[in-house]
């Protein structure tokens, strides 16, 4: 199953994508989590990335698909993966497509998280407190649901337009939305 997973920042791609690694049992791979790693770490790619991040802005379109393209070279993707945080905009749409076209590696199925924007917020401000992250700051909170809305949207109707877009409810629990996803897949998979 070769998954990707849209939403806003805060609509719960993280943990559902965790829970759905568990229950598909393919890799999740997080963009946003690599190049936190990156930027830990220190390596060049990190320092390039850190104050972008912060800003809440969009790392390279450059950067970010060699870093996926090495990802999606490892041996623990055969069975396909989970893809959360890419593609962000429709240059990385198009670029995710022809390396899964050269791959042979289609994707199945884009699950797209919907909740509204009020929630976001409330979400990504209780997650400031508990979790600390350097882009949970108000400016960039700012940023990123706005970053979300001119240039990932559009992502949406690129999976529309395929016929791979499924559209799930992403407010309630975290179990509620799991079988929320989990049915809208088996549904897609039986049409196909
Ligand atoms: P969230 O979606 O909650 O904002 P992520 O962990 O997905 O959190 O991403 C955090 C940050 O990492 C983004 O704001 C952006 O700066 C960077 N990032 C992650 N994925 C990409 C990507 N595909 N292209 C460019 N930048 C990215």
């Amino acid at each position: 199953m070769r998954l990707v997973l849209l939403g806003a920042p805060g609509s719960g791609k993280g943990t559902q994508a965790t829970r759905l690694k568990e229950a598909l049992g393919v890799p999740h791979i997080s963009t946003g989590e690599l190049l936190r790693a990156a930027v830990a770490a220190g390596t060049e790619l990190g320092k390039q990335a850190k104050a972008v991040m912060e800003r809440g802005e969009l790392v390279s379109d450059d950067i970010v698909l060699g870093m996926l393209e090495e990802r999606l070279g490892q041996a623990d993707v055969g069975n396909g993966f989970i893809l959360d945080g890419y593609p962000r905009n429709l240059a990385q749409a198009n670029a995710l497509d022809a390396l899964l076209a050269r791959l042979q590696q289609p994707v199945d199925v884009a699950v797209q998280l919907d909740v509204g924007t009020e929630l976001l917020v409330q979400r990504l401000a209780g997650r400031a407190q508990q979790e600390g992250r350097a882009d949970d700051n108000p400016e960039s909170v700012r940023n990123r649901l706005r970053v979300y809305s001119d240039q990932t949207e559009p992502v949406i109707d690129f999976y529309r337009q395929k016929n791979r877009l499924i559209c799930v409810y992403g407010v309630g629990s975290v179990d509620e939305v799991l079988a929320r996803v989990l049915a809208a897949i088996e549904g897609a998979s039986g049409k196909s």
